[in-house]
């Protein structure tokens, strides 16, 4: 599954997509954070997010289309959770290969629902057209109060830094088609704790991490021997692996040691504290992303993950 795409790659063309987009005053965030922000009412903002997988990209052919449908409507799902909402209502839209049996659809259209169901979004539309390759793409709308909306831009000196479980090898053991997005803790998050970043493991956690800290114009340390592993990882591939789909958010330090200490946290959820947010921009030569070993021992780690195309 070899991935191309121009050479300034996926993120140097969203950027150079950005100036097509339009302001509007309803327009809360645009481009660049896990979905769009929009004024809904007085109380809620409207969430909106897409996704699309591309077989011999994302997938390969014959895959268990279950399993396939689940993710394509997962994806999207934890990107609204990355905001702090829920989703509710998705359109699909499918490229059809011509050889492709009307069963092997119906059964993608299983898993996906049965993951919308489970996280409250229903399918309410869609396109479908014939194609080369099976194309999936969902787009997803959600929805979250406005005291409760979490940014990727928020986070602040000395604020600890938490993931929702381990990380590395989510396409080697196939953890990529089977994750459930962590739509339960960002609400309890959000409710209990106000997180002041958060963001979806997509890219790896190098990379996501330096989302929050561009968007944020922050450095940060992880602690090597904290970041959570899946069996038989390497520390390179916990940290650049991508399609994790854990949740990476930052926490007051006072907040964090009262996440830490809170008798249900510890019953019902794996929050894992695995560094600090430092000031410096990201992007000066004292500044990024640094690793620390055992001994304390610094060194610097570039803020990429892996890449989807
Ligand atoms: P995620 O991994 O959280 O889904 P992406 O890395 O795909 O986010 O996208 C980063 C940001 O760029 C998002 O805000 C997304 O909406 C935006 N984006 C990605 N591709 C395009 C595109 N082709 N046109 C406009 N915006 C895009
Ligand atoms: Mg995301």
């Amino acid at each position: 599954m070899k991935k191309k795409l121009p050479k300034v790659g996926e993120f140097g063309l969203i950027e150079k997509l950005k100036k097509f987009q339009r302001s509007s005053t309803r327009i809360v965030r645009g481009i660049g954070d896990d979905a769009a922000v929009l004024e809904l009412d007085r109380r809620r903002y409207q969430l909106f997010t897409t996704d699309m997988l591309v077989e011999d990209v994302h997938f390969l052919g014959g895959v268990d289309p279950a399993a396939l449908g689940h993710k394509a409507m997962a994806v999207n799902i934890s990107d609204i959770a990355a905001m702090g909402g829920r989703p509710t209502f998705a359109v699909v839209s499918i490229g059809v290969p011509s050889g492709l049996s009307s069963r092997y659809i119906e059964a993608v259209y299983r898993g996906m629902r049965v993951c919308a169901d489970r996280f409250g979004a229903s399918i309410v539309g869609g396109d479908t057209v014939s194609a080369d390759k099976l194309v999936i793409n969902v787009a997803l709308l959600g929805e979250v109060e406005k005291g409760r909306l979490v940014l990727r831009s928020g986070a602040r000196p000395g604020d600890r830094i938490f993931v929702t479980g381990p990380l590395g090898g989510s396409l080697a053991f196939g953890r990529h088609l089977r994750f459930a997005p962590r739509l339960r803790e960002a609400r309890f998050l959000v409710e209990r704790f106000r997180p002041s970043a958060m963001i979806d493991i997509s890219d790896g956690l190098a990379g996501d991490l330096g989302h929050i800290l561009r968007a944020s114009g922050l450095s940060a340390w992880l602690d090597e021997e904290r970041i959570p592993r899946r069996r038989g990882v390497t520390l390179e591939a916990a940290l650049r692996d991508g399609e994790d789909f854990e949740l990476l958010f930052t926490l007051s330090s006072l907040k964090a040691k009262k996440l830490l200490e809170c008798k249900s946290v510890a019953k019902d959820f794996n929050f894992i504290d695995i560094g600090e947010i430092v000031a410096g921009h990201p992007g000066t030569r004292a500044g990024g992303l640094f690793l620390r070993d055992r001994c304390g021992i610094r060194r610097a780690v570039e803020m990429k993950g892996y890449t989807h195309f």
